[in-house]
Protein backbone atom coordinates (compact mmCIF):
# COMPACT_ATOMS: atom_id res chain seq x y z
CA UNK A 1 0.00 0.00 0.00
CA UNK A 2 1.81 2.97 -0.98
CA UNK A 3 -0.36 5.37 0.42
CA UNK A 4 -2.12 5.43 3.89
CA UNK A 5 -4.10 8.09 6.22
CA UNK A 6 -2.73 9.32 9.10
CA UNK A 7 -5.84 11.77 10.04
CA UNK A 8 -6.66 15.11 11.08
CA UNK A 9 -6.04 15.49 6.94
CA UNK A 10 -2.52 14.16 6.65
CA UNK A 11 -1.29 11.29 4.31
CA UNK A 12 2.15 9.06 3.78
CA UNK A 13 3.03 8.10 0.57
CA UNK A 14 6.03 5.30 0.59
CA UNK A 15 8.09 6.63 -2.42
CA UNK A 16 9.75 2.90 -2.84
CA UNK A 17 12.86 4.06 -3.36
CA UNK A 18 15.12 1.83 -5.50
CA UNK A 19 11.63 -0.27 -5.35
CA UNK A 20 12.09 -1.06 -1.51
CA UNK A 21 9.40 -0.56 0.27
CA UNK A 22 9.60 2.10 3.51
CA UNK A 23 12.92 3.47 2.94
CA UNK A 24 11.47 7.30 1.78
CA UNK A 25 8.40 8.80 3.27
CA UNK A 26 6.33 12.08 2.16
CA UNK A 27 3.98 13.74 3.90
CA UNK A 28 0.82 15.50 1.99
CA UNK A 29 -1.71 17.63 4.23
CA UNK A 30 -4.98 18.74 2.30
CA UNK A 31 -6.00 21.50 2.74
CA UNK A 32 -9.36 24.12 1.83
CA UNK A 33 -6.20 26.58 0.36
CA UNK A 34 -4.62 23.64 -1.45
CA UNK A 35 -2.38 20.76 -1.07
CA UNK A 36 1.34 20.89 1.30
CA UNK A 37 3.66 18.73 0.61
CA UNK A 38 6.21 17.65 3.18
CA UNK A 39 9.87 16.40 1.75
CA UNK A 40 9.50 15.70 -1.38
CA UNK A 41 11.86 13.13 -1.72
CA UNK A 42 14.38 12.33 -4.18
CA UNK A 43 13.87 13.10 -8.40
CA UNK A 44 14.31 9.42 -8.70
CA UNK A 45 10.92 8.30 -7.11
CA UNK A 46 9.14 11.34 -8.71
CA UNK A 47 7.09 8.96 -10.57
CA UNK A 48 5.80 7.08 -7.26
CA UNK A 49 5.18 10.81 -5.70
CA UNK A 50 3.01 11.26 -8.57
CA UNK A 51 1.04 8.33 -8.23
CA UNK A 52 0.41 8.47 -4.65
CA UNK A 53 -1.23 12.08 -5.20
CA UNK A 54 -3.35 10.53 -8.09
CA UNK A 55 -4.65 7.91 -5.60
CA UNK A 56 -5.15 10.88 -3.38
CA UNK A 57 -6.90 12.55 -6.53
CA UNK A 58 -5.01 15.53 -6.22
CA UNK A 59 -4.14 17.55 -9.08
CA UNK A 60 -1.03 19.09 -9.66
CA UNK A 61 -2.78 22.43 -9.64
CA UNK A 62 -3.83 21.77 -5.76
CA UNK A 63 0.12 21.16 -4.62
CA UNK A 64 0.85 25.11 -3.15
CA UNK A 65 3.19 24.12 -0.54
CA UNK A 66 6.94 22.09 -0.53
CA UNK A 67 8.31 22.41 2.73
CA UNK A 68 11.83 21.03 3.31
CA UNK A 69 12.61 19.75 6.66
CA UNK A 70 16.63 19.90 4.99
CA UNK A 71 17.93 19.34 1.56
CA UNK A 72 19.65 16.25 1.63
CA UNK A 73 18.83 14.92 -1.96
CA UNK A 74 16.17 12.41 -0.10
CA UNK A 75 14.37 14.66 1.32
CA UNK A 76 14.83 17.78 -1.17
CA UNK A 77 15.89 16.57 -4.71
CA UNK A 78 12.86 16.45 -6.25
CA UNK A 79 11.28 19.73 -5.63
CA UNK A 80 13.04 21.89 -8.08
CA UNK A 81 11.72 19.20 -11.20
CA UNK A 82 8.65 19.67 -8.93
CA UNK A 83 8.08 23.37 -9.10
CA UNK A 84 8.10 23.01 -12.81
CA UNK A 85 4.92 20.67 -12.43
CA UNK A 86 3.53 22.02 -9.62
CA UNK A 87 3.25 26.02 -11.20
CA UNK A 88 1.63 26.80 -8.22
CA UNK A 89 3.66 26.03 -6.01
CA UNK A 90 5.86 27.72 -3.60
CA UNK A 91 8.95 25.97 -1.21
CA UNK A 92 9.96 26.32 2.02
CA UNK A 93 13.30 25.85 3.63
CA UNK A 94 15.44 26.93 6.44
CA UNK A 95 17.68 30.22 5.72
CA UNK A 96 21.12 27.70 5.51
CA UNK A 97 19.30 25.49 3.10
CA UNK A 98 17.84 28.05 0.52
CA UNK A 99 21.13 28.77 -1.32
CA UNK A 100 21.43 25.27 -1.96
CA UNK A 101 17.81 24.79 -3.66
CA UNK A 102 18.93 27.85 -5.73
CA UNK A 103 21.79 26.59 -6.67
CA UNK A 104 22.66 22.83 -6.08
CA UNK A 105 26.14 22.73 -7.61
CA UNK A 106 28.16 22.49 -4.20
CA UNK A 107 25.30 19.97 -2.79
CA UNK A 108 25.59 17.92 -6.08
CA UNK A 109 29.66 18.20 -5.88
CA UNK A 110 29.50 16.58 -2.15
CA UNK A 111 26.89 14.16 -2.87
CA UNK A 112 29.11 12.81 -6.14
CA UNK A 113 32.34 12.48 -3.48
CA UNK A 114 30.04 10.10 -1.97
CA UNK A 115 28.06 8.53 -4.29
CA UNK A 116 29.88 8.51 -7.84
CA UNK A 117 28.72 6.79 -10.61
CA UNK A 118 25.98 6.21 -8.83
CA UNK A 119 24.01 9.46 -8.71
CA UNK A 120 22.11 9.21 -11.02
CA UNK A 121 20.35 6.05 -10.33
CA UNK A 122 20.02 6.70 -6.45
CA UNK A 123 18.71 10.58 -7.04
CA UNK A 124 18.00 11.57 -10.67
CA UNK A 125 18.52 14.95 -12.03
CA UNK A 126 18.76 17.78 -9.31
CA UNK A 127 17.27 21.11 -11.04
CA UNK A 128 17.81 24.63 -9.69
CA UNK A 129 14.61 26.03 -7.69
CA UNK A 130 13.63 29.60 -9.11
CA UNK A 131 14.49 32.38 -6.21
CA UNK A 132 11.23 33.72 -6.62
CA UNK A 133 9.36 30.62 -5.45
CA UNK A 134 11.62 30.03 -2.36
CA UNK A 135 10.65 31.11 0.88
CA UNK A 136 13.32 30.89 3.84
CA UNK A 137 11.65 29.98 7.02
CA UNK A 138 13.03 30.89 10.18
CA UNK A 139 12.47 28.90 13.64
CA UNK A 140 9.37 29.47 15.03
CA UNK A 141 8.13 30.82 11.66
CA UNK A 142 4.95 29.27 10.54
CA UNK A 143 3.19 28.33 7.51
CA UNK A 144 -0.16 28.30 6.41
CA UNK A 145 -2.44 24.89 6.23
CA UNK A 146 -5.69 26.17 5.53
CA UNK A 147 -8.75 26.13 7.60
CA UNK A 148 -6.71 28.26 10.40
CA UNK A 149 -4.18 25.15 10.89
CA UNK A 150 -0.66 26.06 10.37
CA UNK A 151 2.81 24.07 10.92
CA UNK A 152 5.18 25.76 13.01
CA UNK A 153 8.97 25.59 12.26
CA UNK A 154 11.87 24.07 14.84
CA UNK A 155 15.30 24.63 14.15
CA UNK A 156 16.48 20.52 15.05
CA UNK A 157 20.34 20.89 14.05
CA UNK A 158 22.43 17.67 14.62
CA UNK A 159 21.97 15.35 12.17
CA UNK A 160 22.21 18.63 9.14
CA UNK A 161 23.19 22.29 10.57
CA UNK A 162 20.07 23.28 8.30
CA UNK A 163 17.76 21.04 9.80
CA UNK A 164 14.42 22.10 10.61
CA UNK A 165 11.23 19.74 11.86
CA UNK A 166 7.62 21.31 11.41
CA UNK A 167 5.11 20.84 14.04
CA UNK A 168 1.02 20.87 12.92
CA UNK A 169 -0.03 22.87 16.15
CA UNK A 170 -3.56 21.76 16.02
CA UNK A 171 -3.02 17.66 15.85
CA UNK A 172 0.38 17.60 17.87
CA UNK A 173 1.60 15.69 14.84
CA UNK A 174 5.91 16.24 14.31
CA UNK A 175 7.25 16.01 10.54
CA UNK A 176 11.07 15.02 12.36
CA UNK A 177 12.86 14.05 9.00
CA UNK A 178 16.17 13.02 9.52
CA UNK A 179 16.90 14.07 13.24
CA UNK A 180 14.28 11.95 15.02
CA UNK A 181 16.39 9.01 13.35
CA UNK A 182 15.45 5.94 11.15
CA UNK A 183 13.35 3.61 12.37
CA UNK A 184 11.52 1.12 9.74
CA UNK A 185 7.88 -0.73 10.34
CA UNK A 186 8.03 0.42 14.08
CA UNK A 187 10.46 -1.84 14.86
CA UNK A 188 12.07 -1.10 18.39
CA UNK A 189 15.18 0.00 17.13
CA UNK A 190 16.28 3.38 16.20
CA UNK A 191 19.17 3.97 13.95
CA UNK A 192 20.99 7.49 14.16
CA UNK A 193 21.87 9.09 10.47
CA UNK A 194 24.92 10.45 11.32
CA UNK A 195 27.10 11.90 8.06
CA UNK A 196 29.10 14.13 7.41
CA UNK A 197 30.04 17.19 7.75
CA UNK A 198 27.02 18.09 10.28
CA UNK A 199 27.09 16.15 13.01
CA UNK A 200 26.76 17.34 15.79
CA UNK A 201 26.19 15.59 19.38
CA UNK A 202 25.26 18.25 21.44
CA UNK A 203 22.96 20.12 19.13
CA UNK A 204 21.14 16.70 17.98
CA UNK A 205 20.65 15.65 22.14
CA UNK A 206 18.65 19.22 22.23
CA UNK A 207 17.07 19.48 19.07
CA UNK A 208 15.86 15.49 20.62
CA UNK A 209 14.75 17.37 24.14
CA UNK A 210 12.87 20.27 22.10
CA UNK A 211 10.57 17.75 20.11
CA UNK A 212 10.09 15.27 23.36
CA UNK A 213 9.42 18.66 25.21
CA UNK A 214 6.20 19.22 22.52
CA UNK A 215 4.97 16.03 23.34
CA UNK A 216 4.08 14.85 20.19
CA UNK A 217 0.85 12.70 19.22
CA UNK A 218 2.41 10.97 16.28
CA UNK A 219 6.56 11.64 15.46
CA UNK A 220 6.06 11.38 11.43
CA UNK A 221 10.07 9.91 10.21
CA UNK A 222 11.37 10.60 6.97
CA UNK A 223 12.70 6.87 7.46
CA UNK A 224 9.95 6.14 7.63
CA UNK A 225 6.23 6.34 8.68
CA UNK A 226 4.82 7.73 12.06
CA UNK A 227 5.32 6.32 15.51
CA UNK A 228 3.51 7.20 18.75
CA UNK A 229 6.22 6.05 21.50
CA UNK A 230 7.81 9.16 21.02
CA UNK A 231 9.50 8.85 24.99
CA UNK A 232 11.02 5.50 23.84
CA UNK A 233 11.77 6.75 20.48
CA UNK A 234 13.53 9.58 21.62
CA UNK A 235 15.38 7.44 24.56
CA UNK A 236 16.87 5.03 22.11
CA UNK A 237 17.73 7.62 19.89
CA UNK A 238 19.87 9.61 22.28
CA UNK A 239 20.91 5.93 23.56
CA UNK A 240 21.95 4.42 20.74
CA UNK A 241 23.67 8.06 19.54
CA UNK A 242 25.85 8.12 22.09
CA UNK A 243 27.02 4.57 22.35
CA UNK A 244 28.42 4.38 19.01
CA UNK A 245 29.87 7.71 19.90
CA UNK A 246 31.71 5.56 22.65
CA UNK A 247 32.27 2.87 20.49
CA UNK A 248 33.96 4.23 17.22
CA UNK A 249 35.78 6.77 19.27
CA UNK A 250 37.45 3.56 20.96
CA UNK A 251 38.47 2.00 18.02
CA UNK A 252 39.88 5.31 16.85
CA UNK A 253 41.77 5.17 19.67
CA UNK A 254 43.08 1.81 19.22
CA UNK A 255 43.96 2.64 15.43
CA UNK A 256 41.31 0.77 13.43
CA UNK A 257 40.55 2.44 10.22
CA UNK A 258 37.26 3.99 9.76
CA UNK A 259 36.49 1.10 6.96
CA UNK A 260 37.03 -1.75 9.46
CA UNK A 261 35.05 0.21 11.65
CA UNK A 262 32.31 0.48 8.86
CA UNK A 263 32.31 -3.22 8.85
CA UNK A 264 32.31 -4.37 11.98
CA UNK A 265 29.31 -1.80 13.51
CA UNK A 266 27.06 -3.15 9.89
CA UNK A 267 28.11 -6.49 11.06
CA UNK A 268 26.93 -5.43 15.11
CA UNK A 269 24.14 -3.91 14.12
CA UNK A 270 22.61 -6.22 10.98
CA UNK A 271 22.82 -9.26 14.22
CA UNK A 272 20.97 -6.87 16.43
CA UNK A 273 18.43 -6.05 13.93
CA UNK A 274 18.03 -10.11 12.93
CA UNK A 275 16.98 -10.47 16.47
CA UNK A 276 14.59 -7.92 16.47
CA UNK A 277 12.74 -8.61 13.19
CA UNK A 278 13.05 -12.64 12.93
CA UNK A 279 14.17 -12.81 9.85
CA UNK A 280 15.68 -9.59 9.16
CA UNK A 281 12.82 -8.15 6.91
CA UNK A 282 13.68 -4.73 7.62
CA UNK A 283 17.56 -4.97 7.41
CA UNK A 284 17.42 -3.57 3.44
CA UNK A 285 15.13 -0.67 4.27
CA UNK A 286 17.70 0.51 7.44
CA UNK A 287 20.73 0.02 5.19
CA UNK A 288 19.03 2.37 2.17
CA UNK A 289 17.66 4.86 4.44
CA UNK A 290 21.14 4.98 6.48
CA UNK A 291 23.14 6.06 3.32
CA UNK A 292 25.83 3.77 4.38
CA UNK A 293 27.81 2.73 7.05
CA UNK A 294 31.21 4.16 6.01
CA UNK A 295 28.89 7.40 6.09
CA UNK A 296 27.49 6.71 9.46
CA UNK A 297 31.18 6.13 10.44
CA UNK A 298 32.95 9.15 8.54
CA UNK A 299 30.14 11.34 10.65
CA UNK A 300 31.80 10.82 13.69
CA UNK A 301 35.30 10.85 12.54
CA UNK A 302 34.46 14.52 11.29
CA UNK A 303 32.90 15.24 14.33
CA UNK A 304 36.01 13.99 17.12
CA UNK A 305 38.50 16.14 14.92
CA UNK A 306 36.66 18.89 14.81
CA UNK A 307 34.69 18.84 18.50
CA UNK A 308 38.16 18.22 20.63
CA UNK A 309 37.48 16.80 23.61
CA UNK A 310 34.28 14.77 23.25
CA UNK A 311 33.00 16.16 26.58
CA UNK A 312 33.14 20.06 25.39
CA UNK A 313 30.71 19.43 22.89
CA UNK A 314 28.04 17.80 24.63
ZN1 LIG B 1 17.34 11.19 5.18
Amino acid sequence: MAVSELGQGWYVIDLEFQMIPQVIATYVHRGDQGVTIVDTGPSSTIPTLLAGLAELEIPDEAVRQLVLTHIHLDHGGATGTLLSRFTKARVFVHPVGAPHLIDPSRLLASAARIYGTQMEQLWGEVRPCPAERVTVVEDGETIALGQGRQLRALATPGHASHHHAFLDTESGFVFAGDVAGIRIGGQPFVFPPTPPPDLDLGQWRRSIERLRALRPTLLCLGHFGAVHDCDWHFDDLLARLFLWAGWIGAQLELGVDAARIAERLQELTDEELRLISGEGASLPAYRWASGSYRMTVDGYVRYFRTHRPLASGL
